[in-house]
């Protein structure tokens, strides 16, 4: 597959996932999943269908290096790679146990 496909191929289910998540609002959620899907979710999918607009899909936006396409086929709206997100995650646990 080109990566013209492949980012093609993120797109569709992007733009899809975008609408399933839309419509799923408008059923019977816990107020805290549909918060969640308003605030972060959405826009983090939005953000992404962005980043194909403007050429910068898939790279990671803490150290620029390609995001692992196992990662952007899990979740096509990921950020960054598998090693900021684990810094981040790590990040986040030792100040939470500070
Ligand atoms: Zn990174």
């Amino acid at each position: 597959m080109t990566e013209d496909a492949f980012v093609a191929g993120r797109k569709a289910h992007l733009i899809n996932k975008l609408r399933v998540v839309k419509e799923s609002l408008a059923r019977d959620l816990p107020r805290d999943h549909a918060i969640w899907k308003t605030r972060i979710l959405i826009p983090m999918i939005k953000a992404a269908i962005d980043r194909i607009k403007n050429g910068t899909y898939g790279r990671c936006m803490a150290c620029d290096e390609p995001i692992e396409k196992r990662r952007l086929i899990l979740r096509p709206e990921v950020i960054c790679c598998a090693t900021c997100q684990t810094e981040f995650e790590g990040n986040l646990r030792s100040s939470a146990s500070a």
